[in-house]
């Protein structure tokens, strides 16, 4: 079995969120296969989608694995639901996100799971993490993500959690 690399991106807005984050990088840390490399530091970010939410806790993490990208997905909705998360509304408020960004080099574009994460280039809690991490990330179709994140809003008053 293969060794792969998987940046996962985590965000939390509800029911104490930076508690649900700091679970859940402990969590990625535990699951079968799998160890976490890196955890970025603690972003905030406005809500995506609806404005009456509150701010998102964000980060990004790092996993070395040797489940394949379905079996991934399936643990990181497990935690999901383990963390009581309740699907309202689309990009309503939640416990926890785990949204699988890249896996090695794949493209995969199934049902239910497309590889890069469709908005990664576009939200700035995804790119800043990513990029404190590995500043010199290049996407699947050959690109450097460091160029892209200067066209991206920075929006937030403060931006990264202080002791994070
Ligand atoms: P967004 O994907 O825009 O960040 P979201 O994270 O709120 O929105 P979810 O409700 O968490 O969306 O997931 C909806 C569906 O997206 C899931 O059932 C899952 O199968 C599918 N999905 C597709 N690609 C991915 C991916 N790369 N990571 C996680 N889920 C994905
Ligand atoms: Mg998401
Ligand atoms: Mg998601």
């Amino acid at each position: 079995m293969t060794l792969h690399r998987a940046w996962v991106g985590l965000g939390s807005n509800l029911d104490d969120p930076r508690r649900h984050i700091e679970r859940a990088l402990e969590e990625l840390d535990r699951l079968p296969l799998t160890r976490r490399l890196m955890a970025s530091r603690l972003h905030v970010s406005r809500p995506v989608g609806p404005q009456d939410q509150p701010d998102f806790i964000n980060a990004v993490a790092l996993l070395e694995t040797r489940l394949s990208p379905l079996a991934l997905l399936d643990q990181l909705q497990a935690l999901e639901q383990a963390h009581r998360r309740v699907r309202a509304r689309r990009w309503g408020p939640r416990t926890l996100d785990l949204d699988l960004l890249l896996f090695d080099d794949s493209v995969l574009a199934l049902p239910r799971l497309r590889v890069p994460h469709p908005e990664l280039t576009h939200r700035t809690f995804v790119v800043l993490p990513l990029l404190e991490l590995a500043p010199d990330l290049v996407l699947p179709d050959g690109r450097p993500l460091a160029p892209l994140a200067s066209r991206l809003p920075s929006d937030d008053p403060t931006p990264v959690l202080p002791g994070a």
